[in-house]
This record gives structure tokens, C-alpha cells and sequence, in this order.
């Protein structure tokens, strides 16, 4: 080459050190997104682990988990729901052991009375010997380990962003699984009035099946706000799609309690379509509130950081747009 191709070599290097730029913020990202869905894991290999023993009904299980998250809590600065302590205990009836939500928050940058709530139980179903069985620990891996591991990482994310409009509240409920009895007294006891609530995002069950692109929303009745997550949720590409069996759960979640009393609450799962539309396969997992609700090798925790993105964008939504959602049929999650 001569003289006369020296601005060509000029432009040339120019594109390659652009494309090395580009390179290093791609990388920079699928690194982040890498750390987020390997914090999801680590949590989850915790809280699912024999050591905490399903975390069941006053265990002492159950008490490490609480002390895990408020741990976790603590490390990424939320703000304590009383003084030094992020531990909401509160009594069972016919139970000796108190139990013990965990509470943190980030307050609104306008000292507002009004929040959202983000939801996870964190209780499981405990040790219960069957004739027979070898393996007695029901550890809920998928139900709810890997919800409480999302809510944490959700609520590390919220921490990097500025100040909210409003008040987040973070609570990693107990006693779900036999009563509800957490997200009942978080509403007895909340940090920010009841009737303040915007929204609550509710986390049971989290995606473990891989990325995917369509989503449903639980419960798809006795609520006027599908169209408003729907929006929220389109621009990045999430396609909604009901399976139409949703409204057997109903009562089911801890957003039963919030609905029951009119206050809007959801909980988001994603549905089985991958990225390019196909239907994925099904995968193999243990079924719920057995002792197979395990961590298996067919866990796929790739889609963990976009569900959670997915929970992200609806609380910004909702933070942006707070008013005129309504619950319109509240007998339909009631619990008596
Ligand atoms: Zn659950």
C-alpha cells in the first residue's frame, strides 16, 4: 500500500477501534446480565438447600432464611421497616415459634405516603416424613426459593436507579403456604398506608425455563388494569398470552390478601414461547409442594434477568401512572 491509501488505513483503524468499543459495551452487558442470573442461582442454591430444611412453619430453617434475606437487605442499603431491624415477627395461632416477615424499602424521593409493594414467601412446606420416603425435605426451590432470590436482585436493582416517585416496599413474606398469614399482617402492619398502595408486584415462582417471549398475568379478572400492563410491557417486546387456566388461582397467591381489599396486585409469569415464536419444549420439573421442588439440571437460568426486567418495567410504569387502576371484583379472592 502507498501514501495514497494512508486515510483509507485512517478510516480503517477508526472502524476497528469502533467495533472493539462496541465489543467491550456488548460484552460489558452480557457480563452484567451474566452476574444478575448468577446472584439469582447463588440465592436460590441457598434458600433451597437441605440445610434450611423447606423452611417450614417455625423451623430453624425458616429463621435462617429470614436472617438471609434480611442480610441481603442490609447489604444493599434498604431502609429498615423498624429502627435496626428488618424482621416484621408476628404469631400464628396454635403456633409456639413468631414468625417473621422481612421488610426493607427505598423512600420516595418526595417523602409520599404512596408504594408499591413487591412480594415473595419465602416459606416452604417444611420436613414431612411419608412411610417409605427417602427424601422428606420439601426444599420449594421453584416454589418460592427462586421468587425471594428474584425480589432480592429486584430490589438491588432499584437501589442503583435514582430516588423513586414513590416509596418501594420489599417484603419476603412467611406462612404463605398454610394461611397467608404474612402479606394479612404486612396489611395490618404496613409501613405506608394501606390505602396508599398503588400496586403490589407479586413474585411466586420465577422463570426457569430459559428466554422467553410471552407472559400472563394472574389474576386476568376482577381487575380493569390488564390493558395497562399490557402497555407497560409491549414496548419491550413481551407478548401477552393467556393459557386460560389462570383463575383456579385466584386465592392462591399472597396478592389474594391486597385484591381481597381492593387494592390492585398481580402476579407475572412468563408463558413457554421462545424468542423466535416457536413453542418450547415442556421441561421436566418436580412438581410443587413435593420433595421434588429441587434445583435439577434442567433449570435454565437464562431468563431469569429479562423476567426480572419485566417486573422492573411494570413498577416504572406504575410509578409514572399510579391512578384510576381499580380492583372491580374483590369477592373473587376473598378468603372466607
Ligand atoms: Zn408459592
Amino acid at each position: 500500500m502507498g501514501i495514497k491509501d494512508e486515510p483509507k488505513l485512517i478510516e480503517m483503524a477508526r472502524f476497528i477501534q469502533f467495533m472493539m468499543i462496541l465489543a467491550v459495551v456488548a460484552a460489558g452487558d452480557t457480563s452484567v446480565c451474566a452476574q444478575v442470573n448468577e446472584r439469582v442461582k447463588n440465592h436460590t442454591e441457598y434458600l433451597a438447600s437441605d440445610e434450611l430444611e423447606g423452611r417450614g412453619r417455625g423451623s430453624t430453617g425458616a429463621e435462617l432464611a429470614a436472617t438471609y434475606i434480611a442480610e441481603q437487605f442490609r447489604g444493599m442499603g434498604l431502609k429498615s421497616w423498624k429502627r435496626d431491624s428488618y424482621l416484621q415477627r408476628f404469631d400464628i395461632p396454635g403456633l409456639e415459634k413468631m414468625e417473621s416477615n422481612v421488610v426493607g424499602y427505598i423512600g420516595s424521593k418526595y417523602s409520599s405516603d404512596r408504594s408499591i409493594v413487591f412480594t415473595a414467601h419465602y416459606d416452604a412446606y417444611g420436613i414431612r416424613k411419608k412411610e417409605g420416603e427417602i427424601d422428606s425435605i420439601y426444599n420449594g426451590a421453584r416454589d418460592n426459593a427462586v421468587g425471594v432470590a428474584a425480589l432480592i436482585e429486584l430490589a438491588r436493582n432499584f437501589t442503583k436507579q435514582k430516588a423513586p416517585r414513590y416509596n418501594l416496599v420489599f417484603v419476603a413474606t412467611a406462612a404463605e403456604e398454610f394461611g397467608l398469614y404474612g402479606s394479612k399482617f404486612y396489611l395490618k402492619n404496613p409501613i405506608f398506608p394501606t390505602k396508599e398502595i398503588i400496586i403490589c408486584l407479586n413474585i411466586d415462582g420465577f422463570n426457569v425455563s430459559g428466554k422467553r417471549q410471552d407472559y400472563f398475568v394472574l389474576p386476568r379478572q376482577g381487575i380493569d388494569f390488564l390493558d395497562e400492563i399490557q402497555s407497560a410491557l409491549k414496548p419491550q417486546g413481551w407478548i401477552y398470552n393467556s393459557p386460560d387456566w389462570e383463575d383456579g388461582l385466584n386465592k392462591s397467591f399472597d396478592t389474594a390478601v391486597f385484591l381481597e381489599k381492593g387494592i390492585p396486585a398481580v402476579t407475572i409469569w412468563t408463558g413457554d414461547r421462545k424468542k423466535d415464536g416457536t413453542q418450547a419444549d415442556p421441561i421436566p420439573f418436580g412438581p410443587i409442594h413435593s420433595p421434588e421442588d429441587e434445583i435439577t439440571e434442567h433449570w435454565n437460568w437464562e431468563g431469569v434477568e429479562e423476567h426480572l426486567q419485566l417486573y422492573q418495567l411494570l413498577a416504572n410504569f406504575f410509578l409514572e401512572n399510579p391512578d384510576g387502576i381499580e380492583v372491580t371484583d374483590p369477592t373473587l379472592f376473598s378468603q372466607n
